[in-house]
């Protein structure tokens, strides 16, 4: 029963469990709470249109020509009537208010009995200045996306202002899809954060092999619209002349509506092992959240954050826990898979080239391994490796 277009007013509800967001957190966690509970009251309140889509595959949709409909899976009515719940569309949560156990939202007030904040992330400022750097792109959810296709219709030169894991994916999707890529990247190889220097040396190789153009060590500070495209300016000088501009410097969680709330918050809404706010009754879990110091924006752990709290509202408190957890880098020029130590873990890396792939091993002094990475084809030894890795929270 959806109510997405109704005017919620004068709605009242019997305190619900209201979940604010509609990405993999939020729809995550209805579908195991309809796995556990088919009756329970949810409501699902979401600023976007609702529409149930994996987001990864927003970085490597362009080489095989989806548009953004066709990577919705289901639409907001249908997730209602499937997962019996109440989904209301376009419509932003602008307060929290803790003391009356209420959320207001800009089509009326909404009573909670639990509260779950799924929020997501926002594309971080890329501080480029200029003319042109309102229309620079970045792509965090499907409207992104619909937005960047139109943009890159007929056109051919791109370039990407970041080399992390979502700037690379894009980098060699827009390639394969022929379009003339240039990367600007602010470290001297990309990933250099999450892969040993050798590994991330052979990505970059593999990427302009494929034929993307880097510029490590610089940044762009200046666009300006040159006709129809755009001239971006870099830190050294040198300009580069586009036809559209993609940001992929990296994402930060939503935490604002739950600082003003007064929830804490760190670098996320910081939650403890059940997933609860320092506010009884509310809870966080996706990209938003911070769990033991960690925020860990990928698909895994929301799915563990899901079933974890899924139980705990249906009245068996769960603690999470997290298993070893490698990250995929969707980039066919060179596949990647990396499971990085733990922050603080003591260990070297060993590289090895093995079967079809180089493989990297941090491993301690004990001999035990603490993260690898893995580039080129190895499925099987990607499996083996995992098995090897300690917990990420246990
Ligand atoms: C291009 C790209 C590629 C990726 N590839 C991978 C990958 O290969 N593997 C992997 O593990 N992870 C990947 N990730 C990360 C992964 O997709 C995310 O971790 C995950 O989708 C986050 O889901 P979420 O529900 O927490 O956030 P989101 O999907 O951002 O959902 C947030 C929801 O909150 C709603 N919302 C926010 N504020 C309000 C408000 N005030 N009122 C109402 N609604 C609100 C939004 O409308 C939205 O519905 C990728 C991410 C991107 C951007």
């Amino acid at each position: 029963m959806s109510q997405c277009k109704q005017d919620l007013k004068q709605e009242k509800y019997m305190e619900p469990i209201v979940i604010i967001g509609s990405g993999m957190a939020g729809y995550g966690l209805l579908r195991e709470l309809r796995k556990l509970d088919k009756a329970m009251p949810v409501t699902v309140i979401t600023a976007d249109d609702g529409a149930a889509y994996a987001k990864p595959n927003l970085s490597n949709a362009l080489a095989s020509k989806k548009s953004a409909a066709s990577l919705a899976s289901q639409s907001a009515e249908q997730i209602a009537a499937s997962l019996n719940a109440t989904v209301l569309t376009q419509t932003r949560v602008t307060r929290i208010d803790p003391a009356a156990r209420a959320v207001e939202t800009d089509r009326g007030v909404i009573a909670y009995g639990k509260l779950v904040l799924a929020l997501g992330a926002d594309p971080m400022a890329h501080g480029v200045t200029g003319a042109a750097a309102p229309y620079i792109h970045s792509v965090n959810d499907l409207a992104d996306y619909a937005c960047f296709r139109d943009a890159l219709d007929g056109k051919r030169r791109v370039t990407i202002l970041g080399g992390g894991l979502i700037g690379c994916e894009f980098a060699n999707d827009l390639v394969s899809a022929g379009y003339a890529v240039t990367v600007v990247h602010r470290g001297p190889q990309p990933l250099e954060r999450l892969l040993p220097e050798v590994l991330a040396q052979q990505l970059g190789a593999a990427l302009a092999q494929a034929g993307v153009t880097w510029h490590y060590g610089r940044i762009a500070v200046q666009a300006e619209p040159t006709g129809e495209g755009v001239t971006l300016t870099l830190d050294d000088g040198q300009t580069i002349e586009s036809d559209v501009v993609l940001s992929a410097i990296g994402l930060r969680p939503r935490i604002a509506l739950a600082q003003a709330a007064g929830l804490t918050t760190a670098r996320g809404i910081v939650v403890d092992r059940t997933l609860q706010a320092s506010t009884a009754g509310i809870y966080a879990m996706g990209d938003c959240v911070e769990v033991a110091g960690m925020v860990l924006p990928f698909v895994q752990p929301l799915l563990q954050q899901a079933r974890a709290l899924a139980a705990t509202l249906t009245g068996k408190p769960t603690a999470i826990t997290y298993p070893a957890m490698p990250v995929v880098v969707k980039t066919p020029a060179l596949p990647v898979t990396v499971a990085p130590p733990a922050a603080g873990a003591d260990g070297e890396w060993r590289i090895t080239p093995e079967q079809n792939c180089v493989v990297a091993r941090c491993e301690n002094e004990q001999g035990q391994l603490q993260g690898f990475a893995l580039a080129g084809q190895g499925p099987g030894l990607r499996m083996e490796l995992t098995k090897q890795l300690p917990a990420t929270l246990v």
